[in-house]
């Protein structure tokens, strides 16, 4: 026996919180599945570029009276050669994913959200309907689906979804740290193989985290030797680890990160955040741009509820959307993900920006919004 429910949003990180607030605002009530418990510490870079602050002040969301940081100066350090460092054009905020998430659920829940702790293990749809099967709960049927898990689960596998079946070169380290550095500043640090993300979150903690070849790192016996024989090829970053005391227990890890081409719709399930596609991370937009897709999703979806769009025209429209809001975004990430990977091409691009440093804040405009996201 499945239990009926009208809207799901399967997966309640960045995305799919703010798609649920979203919805629930315009009077749509949605439930969000969710696998794990909140608050959770989760591998991120913690920067969130201000283009979408205004969009979060509407849904009544107001970051900047949590213990944030403000981060507005950008440096990069690459392994060899000078620092090159230039203003953030939009700025950004340090807050950890800690926070973030807790805050958006706790909105989320003061709307009325219905939360249901469990995983979902496979979605299908025929006759115009949903039915959602979850590991420990009975079935549900529902009459649309937007999926936000994030970058990688099972369920892609049982959605046949072709990114999942090719193995990534990717993983990420992540922890909190205390160890002096500058608060309105974020540090891009390159090595080889890779990049390190340093900023400031809120109470006075530093994140670092970074993005390696699963090449690189199988050489080595574990997270410290890698570091030590890999990061520390980086002056600048070494002086951080080597003054640094970790907070965490443990560094936190992920596999498996793919940067692959994701459609949009997916047996009619809409896709949100970084299950609809992650840009690299050395951009420093994938939060802003999980939010941005919730947003543009949540729009459409008010549509369709209200009898104005079909379940086609929303699906095409969402994917129009998607496309004309993050392509040119998603291609940058890649071609730059690309240059940093190479050393030669690294030191190439390194002598470029200390000549030309305004180039630097064109590129970071390339892979960010251009403007506040606008809100009507
Ligand atoms: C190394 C690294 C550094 C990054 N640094 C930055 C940065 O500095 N700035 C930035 O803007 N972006 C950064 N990003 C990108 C950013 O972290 C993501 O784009 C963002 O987290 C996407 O949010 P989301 O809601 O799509 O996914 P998530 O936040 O991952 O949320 C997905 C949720 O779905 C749940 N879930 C998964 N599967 C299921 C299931 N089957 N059933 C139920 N629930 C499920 C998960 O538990 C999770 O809570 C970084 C990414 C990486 C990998």
């Amino acid at each position: 026996m499945s239990v009926k429910k009208d809207f799901l949003i399967v997966g309640g990180g960045l995305a799919g919180l703010t798609a649920a607030i979203h919805l629930l605002k315009a009077g749509v009530p949605v439930t969000i599945i969710e696998k794990n418990s909140y608050p959770q510490h989760k591998v991120c870079g913690e920067y969130i570029s201000n283009e979408v602050l205004p969009y979060l002040n509407m849904l009544g969301v107001t970051l900047d009276q949590l213990p944030v940081t403000q981060l507005r100066r950008f440096q990069f350090s690459p392994s060899q050669g000078r620092q090159i460092l230039t203003d953030l054009p939009l700025g950004g905020i340090g807050i950890s994913r800690y926070l973030l998430d807790e805050c958006l659920y706790q909105h989320a829940l003061a709307l009325g959200c219905q939360v249901i702790q469990d995983k979902v293990t496979h979605i299908s749809y025929a006759s115009n309907a949903f039915h959602v099967e979850l590991a420990h709960h009975a079935p549900l049927t529902a009459s649309l689906v937007i999926a936000a898990h994030g970058k990688r689960d099972q369920l892609d596998e049982r959605l046949s979804r072709p990114f999942f079946y090719k193995r990534s070169p990717w993983l990420a380290v992540k922890a909190h740290y205390k160890v002096a550095f500058p608060d309105d500043l974020i540090g891009l640090y390159t090595f080889n193989g890779g990049y390190c993300g340093v900023s400031k979150v809120e109470n006075d903690v530093v994140n670092i985290c970074y993005l390696t070849s699963y090449s690189s790192f199988r050489k080595y016996k574990n997270i410290k030797e890698h570091r030590a024989a890999i990061l520390y090829e980086n002056p600048q970053l070494r002086e951080i680890f080597e003054k640094a005391t970790m907070i965490n227990e443990q560094p936190l890890t992920i596999s498996q990160i793919s940067f692959l081409n994701k459609r949009k719709v997916e047996q009619h399930v809409l896709m949100i955040g970084d299950s609809g596609g992650l840009i690299h991370p050395l951009c420093g937009n994938g939060m802003a741009m999980a939010i941005h897709s919730a947003k543009l999703c949540a729009e459409t979806v008010i549509s369709y509820h209200s009898g104005t769009m079909s379940r086609a025209q929303m699906e095409k429209r969402y994917t129009s959307l998607w496309k004309q809001h993050f392509g040119k975004r998603m291609l940058m990430g890649r071609i730059l993900s690309t240059l940093l990977h190479q050393q030669r091409l690294t030191a190439t691009l390194t002598r470029f920006l200390s000549v030309f440093p305004s180039v630097l804040r064109f590129i970071i405009r390339q892979t960010h919004g251009k403007k506040p996201i606008f809100t009507g």
